[in-house]
């Protein structure tokens, strides 16, 4: 049987065992105006208990897909911040 407490709060709980990772809803970046689209999806390795974030950018109909770390995720954000506030 499967255990509930295992998947993290933001699990969509759709196959998280077969695939061997828990995954959220995605989360757009932005709008359809914007030039770039960009999702935010995490993602949680069964194996490791580590928390990835991973980045869906659409341009022109080309969507490139990169994973980083939860850390590194949160690295971004602030550097964001930073250079946007200066
Ligand atoms: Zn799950």
């Amino acid at each position: 049987m499967e255990r509930l407490a295992e998947h993290p709060p933001w699990c969509e709980r759709a196959d998280c065992h077969t695939a061997g990772m828990h995954v959220s809803q995605p989360v757009s970046a932005g709008n359809a105006n914007d030039l770039v689209g960009i999702e935010a999806t995490l993602l949680r390795l069964d194996a490791h208990a580590m928390t990835l974030v991973q980045l869906a950018l659409t341009d022109d109909d080309v969507t490139t897909v990169i994973t980083v770390s939860g850390a590194q995720a949160e690295m971004l954000n602030q550097v964001l911040g930073k250079l946007l506030s200066a």
